[in-house]
């Protein structure tokens, strides 16, 4: 079995933690009814854990180099079917329904931080999307995912789904040591109901999402007088007790669905 080096290109920093590895796969839920989506395997340490667990894993890794080490690694599992191995980048890569059909999978991942937002948008906006998400992110990104001071970020996540912080992974958990720390993140609950009842469009609300933090400094109602007419966003504070001088980040998912769905 041919090793490889860490490339620091593709994020490669590799976990070397069986506590936090079981943490996770419990966290997820995870028996052999499960059907596992992993992304990067890298040097197979997580995908050991999970086909353990009789679980079905499908495992997409970008490095070319990655490939046949875990082919040879996991020759017997790859035979059987328990698991699939698929060289592509995730980002260009589409669970067809057949295989993940709307939350009969689960995303368990320590991902590389270079695509944590855009794989986070892809996995939460998916028709088919997992019933749930564990994957390792870089600790001040997973806190601020869950904190109540709100961003674009934790807004993005907390209409698809119920984010939690499970743990802090320190640094030296990796080989090679990143510079920062990482933590794992659960997302659990995913769904698109948040824009059903009373319905609203979901592009429409992140552009007025974005449009409310686009100027830090300025207060809400001014930011989104470019978006919504003056009228209109009296009411709506009126209609709802909000402070004039409230800013973006003091507004919950549920009040910004309330202006949305007034703005129109
Ligand atoms: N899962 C392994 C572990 O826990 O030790 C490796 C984790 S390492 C942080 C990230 C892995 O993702 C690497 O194997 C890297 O090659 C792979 N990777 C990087 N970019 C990727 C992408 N766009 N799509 C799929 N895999 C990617």
């Amino acid at each position: 079995m041919e090793n490889f080096t860490a490339k620091k290109s593709l994020g490669q920093n590799f976990l070397h933690a069986p506590n936090v590895i079981s943490a996770m796969i419990h966290a997820g839920e995870v028996s052999d009814k499960s059907i596992v989506l992993e992304i990067g395997p890298g040097k197979g340490a997580l995908t050991e854990a999970l086909l353990r667990t009789g679980a079905k894993v499908i495992a997409v890794e970008k490095d070319d180099r990655a490939i046949p080490f875990l082919q040879d690694k996991f020759s017997n599992e790859i035979k059987s079917g328990q698991l699939e191995l698929i060289h592509q980048d995730i980002l260009d890569f589409h669970p067809d329904i057949e295989r993940f059909s709307k939350d009969n999978y689960t995303i368990i991942a320590n991902i590389p931080y270079y695509i944590s937002g855009e794989f986070l948008r892809k996995f939460l906006e998916i028709d088919n999307s997992p019933n749930k998400i564990v994957v390792m992110l870089q600790k001040e990104l997973a806190k601020r995912i869950v904190d109540d001071k709100q961003s674009i970020l934790s807004i993005s996540v907390k209409v698809y789904g119920n984010p939690k912080y499970l743990v802090t992974v320190s640094r030296k958990f990796f080989r090679p040591m990143p510079n920062v720390d990482s933590a794992v993140l659960i997302i659990d609950k995913i769904s698109k109901n948040f824009f059903k009842n009373p319905e609203i469009d979901e592009k429409l609300f992140f552009e007025i999402l974005k449009t409310g933090f686009a100027h830090k400094r300025k207060i809400l109602i001014k930011n989104l007088e470019s978006k919504i007419s003056r009228i209109k966003l009296d009411k709506i504070w009126e209609s709802e007790n909000l402070p004039k001088d409230i800013r973006a980040e003091n507004l919950s998912p549920e009040m910004w669905k309330k202006i949305v769905g007034n703005s129109v």
